[in-house]
């Protein structure tokens, strides 16, 4: 049986809890703006992350990229990125006026290709972005690696990455510059929001102050519920903090976050398990112990992915394409720049309903579904 409602591709989980959380800070706190709640969210972040290092929350993982961004390098400068990524990488780069340079990927697990990053190196080369796609990142040992060689700096767009373990730590627990998404959708949400972490005393020094327009240490000012009224300003900054509203959604959100956990990796599992031996569809192969996924794409061959993309969509379910080649759009074209590997990718990810709501027997049907076409 179809079922009635639309089967979503993802969704905020969100509840009577969030809703409590945004109530106490409109009715009991009345104070909207960055203050104790921000404070709190940050802290209970650096617990989870078990880190000594710095939590800076923002107010979109778009603005912690690119104040992290403009932290680690000089207008100009370039910074190597895999092309097959969500815009905002891209955008992140050119807003700190730095040049993306467009890198191939690694088939099996959609993070920057190395030996591609490695042959565009050139003395303007000044960080590498990897993407932990869905929340694998790769072989991220061998991007420090890589990165220690050329002398980069090395900002981790790990929207899709919270929650996730990479050879046994935790993504955001170790490395140069992480950065996180708490957007509608992500493996947690604030209603919109992000966060870099870091030990780069400079990179904490920048950002912090950089979130709220520039002002020299107005954080810790706003933590305790003041203002600077008489202050110094050395560099450009923006609107990026994050409101106590999002925080308080935030947090709540961190303490749901072993349930949602739980049941990301199970429905991944499930799809692992049950779309084998289809013809024309490849399944990714992440370890679902380790990562807490935030999509579910395979790999639809034969020119079949557009096709059955429609199907799924006639039978009530919503799928996506993560993502758009970078390369590909006007504003970063350039002409001479092919990457074969991403654009032959592109025409055939699909990503399957995941959300922490999706019921077992949604996800039945869509397999089903799936089966239904190709089979
Ligand atoms: C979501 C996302 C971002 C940006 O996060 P926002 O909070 O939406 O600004 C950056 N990179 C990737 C890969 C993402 O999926």
């Amino acid at each position: 049986m179809p079922p009635t409602n639309k089967i979503r591709l993802s969704k905020s989980v969100v509840g009577t809890r969030e809703a409590k959380a945004l109530s106490r800070i409109i009715l009991e706190d009345g104070y909207l703006g960055m203050g104790k709640d921000v404070q709190l969210f940050e802290q209970e972040l650096k617990r989870y992350f078990d880190t000594e290092r710095e939590v800076i929350c923002v107010n979109s993982g778009t603005a912690a990229l690119h104040l992290a961004v403009m932290a680690a390098v000089k207008p100009a400068d370039e910074v190597l990125v895999q092309s097959l990524t969500y815009l905002s990488s891209f955008q992140a780069i050119s807003a700190a006026g730095a040049i993306p340079v467009p890198c191939e990927i690694i088939p099996e697990t959609i993070t920057i290709d190395l030996k591609d990053a490695g042959r565009k190196i050139t003395n303007k080369t000044r960080a590498i972005m990897p993407v932990h796609y869905s929340g694998g990142a790769g072989d991220l040992n061998s991007i420090y690696d890589f990165a220690k060689t050329h002398n980069l700096r090395v900002i981790e767009d790990a929207a899709h990455a919270f929650g996730c373990v990479h050879k046994g730590k935790m993504i955001g627990a170790f490395g140069d510059i992480c950065c996180f998404s708490f957007d509608g959708i992500k493996n947690i949400t604030s209603g919109e929001g992000g966060a870099v972490v870091t030990n780069d005393d400079e990179v904490i020094k920048f950002v912090k102050d950089a979130r709220l327009l520039g002002v020299q240490k107005d954080t810790e000012k706003r933590f305790e519920g003041q203002r600077s009224w008489k202050f110094e300003v050395t560099h450009q900054g923006y609107r990026y903090h994050m409101s106590n509203l999002f925080a308080a959604i935030g947090r709540v959100q961190l303490s749901r976050f072993p349930e949602f956990k739980k049941t990301r990796q199970a429905l991944a599992k499930g799809y692992y398990r049950k779309l084998n031996n289809i013809s024309c569809l490849e399944r990714l192969n992440f370890n679902y112990e380790q990562i807490v996924p935030h999509i579910y794409p395979v790999r639809i061959l034969n020119g079949k992915r557009d096709a059955l993309m429609e199907y799924l969509i006639s039978k009530n379910i919503e799928c996506g394409i993560h993502y758009y080649p970078n390369h590909l759009l006007k504003f970063y074209r350039n002409h001479e720049l092919k990457l074969p590997v991403t654009e032959e990718l592109y025409t055939q990810l699909l990503s399957l309903p995941l959300h922490p709501d999706l019921t077992q027997k949604e996800q039945d049907y869509v397999i089903e579904q799936i089966k239904n076409f190709l089979t």
